[in-house]
């Protein structure tokens, strides 16, 4: 097909942000999320190690290598890994299921197909349910205009935002391409290269592909989408998910249709989104940008882009082709399958408990918010480590349970966020040292801002919190006596703002709460500032 002219290649002025357009348009998302089953030992249809990293072509074979009268012996661990993640996202398991043959040329593949399922694969109709709240919720459109509890289309309003329900089309197995290194050009692309090189390690590596229904609306629900089954791949152990090196992939399909419309519009494809921000802010993009094309009156082509988070635009790859192209016929080598009953209950036999469910238990028995508990199951490790300090608090745990989430939460998160490949349990913060922290906190000790400074400081020079207060002398003063005389110096020292207070401008209280803290090197207890502020001022 030869393509029209290439006027819409052009960069989007993005002159509108993507909450505008999404005023005046619905965007409509679907995604195809990519896993390698990284944890087995062996690649699909042979028994070649999987080892990511190993000097290239060490780990094939003439099954792998497309030799002829090679013939593939399926990996039955691979089977149960994927319907262990049907299990995991409420899919149907389809007991009977088989294998076709996808066919092309390229160098990559040396079978010259791809063995791969059909449309009905062996997990099929399952659905994931999001929470999103936060800034995340305002992509969504006249959200406001629900109440707590209202429903419209796929989603439910919640009192931090909103839950959207999002079909799962199918989980299919497929196996993996060798992989290709362009030399003599420019970062690696093939454009300008003088020869590539193919590593054949990966090729025939076990790859589950999910397909999600166009259900998604906006980039941060494909966003959490992501996440939220990133964490349940991890949980069930099938995969490492990494991202950067590529185990864990993802396509976003979108396409626009004014708001009231019923037909869907014209979609592309997006690849290489190969972080969560990336496929947030590729699709943020495509969205700008058909919202242009199609204003001026143009058209979107059916097209597969890149998404350059470094130009920050998206980059047409090549026009979509269809299952005929590929020849796709049924796999003459490899028998149907017919999954029994028993090997299906054996699989679920060994769900363990899911992070919507682990969230849900720590709602419930430490009396948490369910933001506060969605957000500690986000992590293993964070989860883990909320676990075993509600262990050691023993009779407080319900207590002590908030001011602990808060710290995970916030500090933990934010020190983990900040320094990339730490492994919690590796640092000097322990559960019995958070517990300490709390209760320091909690007591009026020190205050939150002492908190923060007693957290980095734990990190840093693995001492406990209460012989940091000590060391820094860093103990809050509570006393009011002590307290009021600041704030009547304080007042005394300002009148004019004092007046202008009393005047109406209550945002002063900053100001004078600011000024106090200051004369007290940040030791006064801001809960005593501000309410002897209130007293004197009104
Ligand atoms: P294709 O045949 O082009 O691969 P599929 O029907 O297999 O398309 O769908 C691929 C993905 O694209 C799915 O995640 C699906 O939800 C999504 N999708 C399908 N149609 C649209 C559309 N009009 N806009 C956005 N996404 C779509
Ligand atoms: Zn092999
Ligand atoms: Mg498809």
């Amino acid at each position: 097909m030869r393509l029209p002219v290439l006027y819409w290649e052009r960069k989007v002025s993005a002159v509108r942000s993507l909450e505008e357009v999404l005023v005046d348009w619905e965007a409509v998302i679907g995604l195809e999320i990519h896993a390698e089953l990284t944890t087995l030992e062996t690649k699909m249809f042979c028994n070649c190690k999987l080892e990511f990293g190993a000097d290239p072509n060490t780990h094939t074979c003439p099954v792998c290598l497309g030799l002829p009268g090679a013939l593939p012996v399926p990996n039955r661990a691979a089977i149960e890994s994927i319907v262990l993640a049907g299990l995991a996202t409420n899919c149907d398991i389809e007991k009977r299921s088989m294998f076709y043959r996808k066919n092309y040329m390229y160098p990559d593949m040396p079978k010259n197909f791809q063995t791969t399922q059909g449309s009905v694969a062996f997990c099929m109709r399952g659905h994931l349910d999001l929470d999103v709240d936060g800034p995340a919720a305002k992509e969504r459109y006249q959200l406001d205009k629900l109440a707590v509890g209202d429903e419209r289309e796929n989603i439910v309003r919640t009192d931090s935002g909103y839950r959207a329900h999002v079909g799962i089309t199918r989980i299919h197995m497929e196996e993996d391409a060798g992989k290709m290194v362009h030399l003599g050009g420019g970062e690696g692309r093939i454009a300008g290269a003088t020869h590539s090189l193919v590593d054949y390690n990966r090729a025939g590596t076990p790859l589950i592909e999910l397909v999600t229904e166009p259900d998604l609306r906006t980039p941060e629900e494909a966003r959490l989408f992501m996440q939220k089954l990133r964490q349940i791949y991890l949980a069930i152990g099938i995969s490492d998910c990494s991202m950067e090196e590529g185990s864990l992939r993802c396509d976003g399909n979108v396409s626009l249709r004014r708001r009231g419309a019923k037909e869907f519009g014209t979609k592309t494809e997006l690849k290489n989104m190969n972080s969560f921000k990336n496929l947030h802010d590729g699709l943020a993009y495509e969205i700008c940008r058909q919202a242009e094309v199609l204003e001026e009156g143009g058209q979107i082509y059916q097209e597969t882009r890149h998404w350059d988070p470094s130009q920050k635009r998206t980059i047409v790859m090549r026009v979509k082709e269809t299952a005929d192209d590929y020849r796709l016929f049924p796999e003459p080598d490899l028998a149907p399958y017919d999954l029994s009953d028993e090997f299906i209950e054996s699989v679920r036999a060994k769900l363990p408990e899911l992070p919507e469910q682990k969230a849900a238990r720590f709602a419930q028995d430490f009396a948490l918010s369910a933001y506060d508990a969605r957000h500690l199951v986000e992590h293993r490790e964070t989860a883990a480590f909320f676990e075993a300090c509600m262990e050691l608090a023993g009779k407080d745990a319900t207590t002590l349970s908030k001011p602990i989430a808060n710290l995970i939460i916030n500090d933990v998160t934010a020190y983990l966020n900040a320094n990339e490949g730490v492994v919690l349990a590796d640092t000097q913060f322990t559960p019995a040292r958070a517990l300490e922290l709390v209760r320091l906190l909690a007591d009026d000790t020190i205050s939150s801002k002492q908190a923060k400074e007693v957290f980095a400081a734990v990190m840093e020079e693995g001492l406990d919190p209460a012989a940091i207060v000590e060391a820094r002398g860093m103990k809050q003063v509570s006393d009011t006596g002590a307290i009021e005389a600041v704030v009547d110096g304080v007042l005394a020292a300002n009148p004019d703002k004092v007046e202008q207070y009393k005047g109406g401008k209550t945002g002063l209280i900053g100001f004078f709460v600011g000024q106090c803290m200051k004369e007290m090197k940040g030791q006064g207890n801001p809960k005593v500032i501000n309410e002897l502020l209130a007293k004197k001022l009104s």
